[in-house]
């Protein structure tokens, strides 16, 4: 019998439980391509996963993890071969189908993209589910017709994955960033990534007024809730806000004054069914616009066996930027 290592939730009668043990091949999920996962990361989705603080993960066991970067071992899509390089996120990858705290993976090929070219795999998962939302968020603001010389963009989460990620990309393609954060801390952190002011995030999470002094014209929201309603109510005419994230609520307390009153939109981002097409253009111009040097300020490595601490540390907001797990 073949096993491999992987952390695995359980479900009992006193709720979930995480393990690290081993698992059995033939216990893997349907799926063409058997991946030798080298590295994962970690995200917000990930924390909630890990510590069952909501419930993300809809299938027990489960092998949490929504994203990895590995070597293909066997392959019955002709898409793939044995030894070929490739990362996966989302496709509800550690939610629904075993994930990637794991050594091995199976999944469908439509779900993997090659590891793209210029990058390596711990690279790739450094930049992870997070970093490929920030790509899409930008794409996102971009094709709403907003360039930088509109007027300011605004990160909020900054200090987290996908706000690192996103100010470095916008702050690389030309904008001038105002980072909001929690952690003052973290000011010469987010300058070094291309910040040109931080914003006490303070100042966005209590209620405001509908519509307020227009501050920004673009903007990459991670946190949701009161924060995203400020946010609205501060963008100038015509510009946009790329909602990804839910960090401080699910809710949205906004009121339509900033659409119908200013043209503001809201753009929506989900990173777990993107199509291949715009799930590869987001890759490939990450591959060649992120600043690799930044990347690797904003990186953390964490050991395979150090996984089941994470969860608790990434919800308290005690990580910062991104986090890779090496599994192998
Ligand atoms: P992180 O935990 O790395 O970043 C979140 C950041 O949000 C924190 O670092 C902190 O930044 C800020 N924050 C945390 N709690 C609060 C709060 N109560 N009020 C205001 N700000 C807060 O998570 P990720 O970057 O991995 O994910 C960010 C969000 O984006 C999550 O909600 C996640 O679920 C979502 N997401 C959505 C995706 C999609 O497809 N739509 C894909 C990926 C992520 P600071 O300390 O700087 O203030």
């Amino acid at each position: 019998m073949a096993t491999f290592k992987a952390w695995v939730i359980e479900k009992g009668a006193g709720g979930q439980s995480l393990t690290f043990r081993d698992f059995d091949e033939t216990e893997l999920m349907e799926g063409d391509v058997t991946v030798r996962v080298t590295h994962s990361g970690l995200n917000y989705k990930d924390g909630l996963a890990l510590t069952g603080r909501s419930p993300v993960v809809r299938r027990f066991p489960m092998i949490p993890g929504i994203d990895f970067a590995g070597v293909v071992e066997a392959s019955e899509d002709p898409a793939y071969k044995p030894g070929d390089a490739v990362v996966l996120t989302g496709w509800g990858v550690g939610e629904t189908h075993l994930g990637a705290y794991a050594e091995r993976a199976r999944v469908k090929g439509g779900w993997l993209v090659p590891l793209p070219e210029g990058l390596t795999p711990a690279q790739a998962m450094a930049i992870g589910t997070a970093g490929y939302t920030a790509m899409l968020a930008l794409m996102a603001l971009e094709a709403h017709g907003l360039k930088p010389e509109a007027g300011p963009a605004i990160v909020t989460g900054a200090s987290g994955g996908v706000g690192s990620v996103a100010v470095a990309l916008l702050a690389r393609a030309g904008w001038h960033v105002i980072a909001s954060t929690g952690r003052a801390s973290e000011a010469d952190y987010l300058r070094g990534l291309g910040a040109a002011e931080i914003l006490d995030r303070a100042e966005l999470s209590i209620p405001g007024k509908p519509l307020a002094k227009e501050r920004w014209a673009a903007g990459v929201d991670a946190v949701g809730s009161t924060t995203l309603a400020n946010l609205l109510a501060q963008t100038q005419a015509d510009g946009a806000i790329a909602a990804c994230g839910l960090a401080q609520g699910m809710d949205l307390p906004s009121s339509v004054a900033p659409f119908i009153l200013r043209g503001v939109a809201l753009l929506g981002i989900n990173s777990v069914t993107t199509p291949q097409p715009k799930r590869r253009e987001a890759w490939s111009r990450l591959a060649r616009e992120l600043d690799l040097a930044k990347l690797a300020a904003m990186t953390t490595t964490v050991g395979f066996a150090e996984v089941g601490r994470l969860g608790e540390a990434i919800l308290a907001g005690e990580v910062r930027g991104r986090t890779v797990v090496t599994v192998a």
